[in-house]
């Protein structure tokens, strides 16, 4: 009995704890929240043969030498083509920067508002838009998993998944039929199809190859890189190499949260300037991969700028804070950072999918913020005023430490 009462105490106990993180923004929402009788429909986000179809709509319209459209790889299962749109030349003193979205196919409103960037790069006669593509070089590839990206139906409404769709296949690399797949091989949290987390298979060093030689380098947990088992991880590693950025920016969603345990405003996004520890060495082929200050201080100035610009004025999009702490050397921001260049991480609200959709009304805010973001960063670049914010703006200035938040309906 006595037993049953101390079980019964640290019950109470532990409610009344997440109790005070969830009672403020559960009481006064702030939305949008998608309603239990609304129906999740994702038709209105672009297909992968609607990127496709766009994509050569703007590049028929583009004014003369502006824009270059490559393919650069194929997707792993329905060999969807990977595009990527190149404005300006890799051989250049500009500042290079590669935008990159939807490597998670539930996550795509980074794709819309880099194909309404794409569009206005490609065919606006803007005084900005033309400051920015003679001072800056920026390559996108918008939707690095179109397998993902596929809409299917489930009971609770229409999803796009996470991972892309290929099935483990030791062959394929020349590996014995028994070779475990890496950890981050595993079934959707929603179709419980199996496929590659791709953004977790990356590496520091930018030539590894998976076969028999490199066997022993299939990670088992998530501080371990990838080893480039996909053919979009391989087509993003493509075009970093041929680019060598000094920036790169990667575009997700996350479930809701709110700013901070000060401010219970509804999260519309979390961004991040470091996702692998300083002290954080990988070695391969003699060569230790690590990050370097500067880069890193000019990642927190691209993050400082973008924070401040969604501040400014009557902006809709201010509850922007930091996301937490992470150390991933097997992401793309994680492999990418490792070497050389600075980065942005943006994890905007929601997903595409029954259980982090937020309605149509919010794809249209959150896709317009990304855009925001996206243009105020090359505009930056291109007028140089990046360059003259403080480093420590990003550690002192913007929010952390944001509590995840459940429906209040
Ligand atoms: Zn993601």
């Amino acid at each position: 009995m006595r037993r049953m009462f101390s079980l019964f105490l640290a019950l109470v106990m532990v409610m009344s704890v997440s109790m005070t993180v969830f009672a403020n923004p559960q009481s006064k929402p702030n939305g949008p929240w998608i309603q239990p009788e609304q129906e999740v429909k994702l038709e209105s986000l672009m297909s992968p043969e609607d990127l496709e179809k766009n994509l050569m709509q703007i590049k028929d319209r583009a004014r003369p030498d502006r824009m270059e459209l490559d393919v650069v790889g194929y997707s792993a299962t329905y060999e969807y083509p990977i595009y990527a749109v190149k404005f300006g030349e890799a051989d250049t003193d500009n500042p290079k920067i590669f935008i990159q979205t939807q490597i998670h196919g539930d996550e795509q409103l980074g794709t819309e508002a880099s194909m309404d960037l794409i569009q206005q790069l490609a065919m606006s006669n803007n005084k900005d838009i033309t400051n920015i593509l003679d001072n800056v070089t920026v390559w996108f590839i918008p939707m690095l998993n179109p397998d993902g990206a596929v809409i299917f139906e489930t009971e609770q409404g229409q999803s796009k998944q996470r991972q892309n769709l290929q099935v483990w296949d030791p062959a394929e690399y020349g590996l014995a039929e028994d070779t475990q797949a890496p950890w981050y091989y595993r079934p959707d949290s929603v179709s419980r199809e199996m496929g590659f987390d791709v953004n977790r298979d990356f590496h520091p060093y930018l030539d590894f190859e998976l076969g028999p030689d490199t066997a022993a380098y299939i990670p088992r947990r998530s501080s371990e890189p990838g080893v480039y088992a996909t053919p979009e991880a391989l087509a993003s590693r493509a075009v970093f190499k041929e680019l060598q950025p000094d920036l790169f920016i990667d575009h997700h969603h996350r479930y809701s949260n709110i700013v901070s345990e000060d401010d219970d405003r509804l999260n519309t996004l979390q961004i991040i300037a470091q996702v692998v520890d300083e002290d954080t060495v990988v070695s391969f082929g003699g060569t230790d991969y690590q990050l370097d200050e500067e880069s890193l201080n000019l990642s927190k100035q691209v993050n400082s700028h973008v924070y401040q610009a969604l501040q400014r004025g009557n902006s809709p999009f201010g509850a922007v804070s930091r996301y937490p702490e992470v150390n991933l050397p097997g992401t793309a921001l994680g492999s990418y950072s490792m070497n050389g260049a600075a980065i942005m991480l943006y994890e905007t609200r929601g997903q595409q999918h029954p259980y982090g959709h937020t309605g149509q009304k919010a794809n249209g805010q959150y896709t317009q913020q990304s855009y925001v973001g996206l243009y105020e960063t090359l505009r930056g670049f291109a007028t140089g005023e990046i360059y003259e914010i403080d480093p420590a703006f990003y550690d002192e200035e913007i929010p952390y430490g944001s509590p995840r938040i459940g429906r209040p309906n």
